[in-house]
């Protein structure tokens, strides 16, 4: 992408910004902000082209995408356990979805920087007591007398995040994708029999591919698992992060045989000066993270983020949903993707699954008329949030599943084609979205409620999503 020359990392700065955490010691922030600009980058562009040449695929219907992780990480939830557990989870899924879908599927975790979170109002009143609210563990902290945003808390997020991707490239390079081979699975919770068995015979048929190629020659050590590709990705919300992780990489288009040839290198800003993008063809990326995406409320077309997201390399979402007109979403895309580059933009509904028939199609219809070729993804999970009586914060598995079933439909109707789906999910056995083969119901929310944001799917709900969209996708 060739953002046009008045961008630059910071040009952000002059726009409008929603969701805007306010500092009182602004210049303790600048001193953080430089050290976090000065450590290493916590993801190549190799890396990043990587996942926009697969994306790319996924744009045309020939791969799938699985999106998902934690609405927020805790600096408490960096431990292996929990890594680990996700991790689990999304192979799984993913191994189930690439049998019943036979298409190759790209993982992206909400992992390694999913800190921020917008909020609906900037206080809250606690004990008959007015406070600021919590704005996710690299801005304030949860308890009631840490509120005051704290510039340290985005050097301690960078350091979290750093460590979480330590600890999953160091899984991916061992074996643990290996040990999660289908026998393995835990079903213990499933309530009914017919279920139970219904999954045991897909498990068991997977199982039975494994040997086979195993038998053929294909050790477990295969490409497919061995060298599994797993991608990190977060909301850009807090845009002083970003700026900081956003380096300027330089292209050379020559190699000593005279070939054509891209070699990126790491270059700092300084010693390019202002050199014009275009002239040079080098690019920004953002080494934070492989993917970003805008979220639901920040994507005012004249704001900040939209702002700092046209000038990055890295493939973008987009949160899209019913007060999203579809003139402004065309608009939208010509910013973020002038160059009309097959999958860099990810769109991911959250529409409810109360809406989606009402709003999806004239979203698709708009984007057809274009010329821009995106990701579409489904979000079945934020269109969906309900309170219950004891104030627990829920989801119904029934009305995650029902709008990912309409998504798809909607998109065959149209002649278009679903690309992929986004979950706030975790690998353990918490009580937050009710419903699925568990049949958790309202009164066993409080049993393991762990979440301090959104609910997420638990390791069985996550799995039978997946048993799902391979058995509709088939
Ligand atoms: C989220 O993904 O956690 C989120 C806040 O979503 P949205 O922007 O779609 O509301
Ligand atoms: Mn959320």
């Amino acid at each position: 992408m060739t953002p046009n020359k008045e961008w630059t990392p910071n040009s952000w700065r002059a726009k409008p910004i929603k969701h805007n955490v306010e500092y009182t010691n602004q210049e303790a922030l600048g001193r953080v902000l430089e050290n976090i600009n000065n450590l290493p980058p916590l993801v190549s562009p190799a890396e990043i082209d990587r996942l926009n040449k697969q994306l790319e695929k996924v744009s045309k219907g020939e791969a799938f995408l699985l999106q998902g992780g934690d609405c927020a990480e805790s600096f408490s939830g960096c431990n292996a356990q929990q890594i680990e557990d996700k991790i689990k989870i999304l192979l799984q899924m993913s191994l189930v979805m690439i049998w019943g879908m036979r298409v190759p599927l790209i993982r992206i975790a909400r992992m390694g920087g999913q800190y921020a979170k917008p909020r609906s109002a900037n206080t809250e009143v606690v004990d008959g007591k007015e406070v600021l609210t919590f704005r996710g563990e690299n801005i304030n902290g949860l308890e009631v007398d840490d509120r005051e945003p704290n510039p340290d808390r985005l050097l301690r997020g960078y350091f979290h995040s750093a460590a979480t991707v330590n600890y999953i490239r160091t899984l991916l390079n061992s074996d643990f994708a290996n040990l999660h081979f289908p026998q393995n699975w835990n079903l213990e919770w499933v309530k009914s029999e017919d279920i139970r068995s219904e999954y045991k015979e897909i498990i068991n048929k997977l199982a039975d591919a494994f040997d086979f190629m195993k038998t053929i020659g294909v050790e477990n050590g295969s490409p497919t698992l061995s060298s599994i590709d797993f991608y990190l990705s977060h909301e850009g919300l807090m845009l002083e992060y970003e700026e900081a992780m956003t380096e300027r990489i330089q292209r050379m288009s020559q190699d000593e045989s005279g070939k054509t040839q891209k070699k990126l290198s790491f270059v700092s800003l300084e010693k390019l000066g202002t050199e014009s993008l275009e002239k040079s063809g080098d690019k920004y990326y953002n080494l934070s993270s492989h993917f970003l995406w805008i979220g639901d409320r920040t994507r005012q077309i004249n704001g900040a983020h939209v702002e700092y997201f046209r000038g990055i390399a890295n493939p973008i979402g987009l949160k899209v949903g019913p007060s999203l007109d579809p003139e402004e979403l065309v608009r939208l895309l010509d910013i973020l993707d002038p160059d009309f580059i097959p999958g860099k933009v990810t769109l991911i509904g959250r529409y409810g699954v109360s809406k989606v028939q009402a709003f999806l199609p004239q979203h698709i219809k708009a984007v057809q008329a274009t010329n821009h070729k995106v990701v579409w993804c489904c979000d079945p999970c934020h269109g969906n949030t309900a309170s219950t009586p004891e104030g627990y914060k829920t989801r119904e598995y029934n009305n995650v599943i029902g709008e990912i079933g309409l998504s798809f439909d909607i998109h065959k109707t149209l002649n278009s084609k679903l690309n992929g789906i986004h979950l706030e999910l975790t690998g353990e056995h918490v009580t937050e979205c009710t419903g699925g083969s568990m049949n958790i119901e309202a009164k066993d929310l409080s049993r393991n409620y762990q979440s301090f944001c959104d609910p997420r799917l638990n390791y069985l709900q996550s799995l039978d999503i997946a048993f799902m969209v391979a058995k509709k996708y088939q």
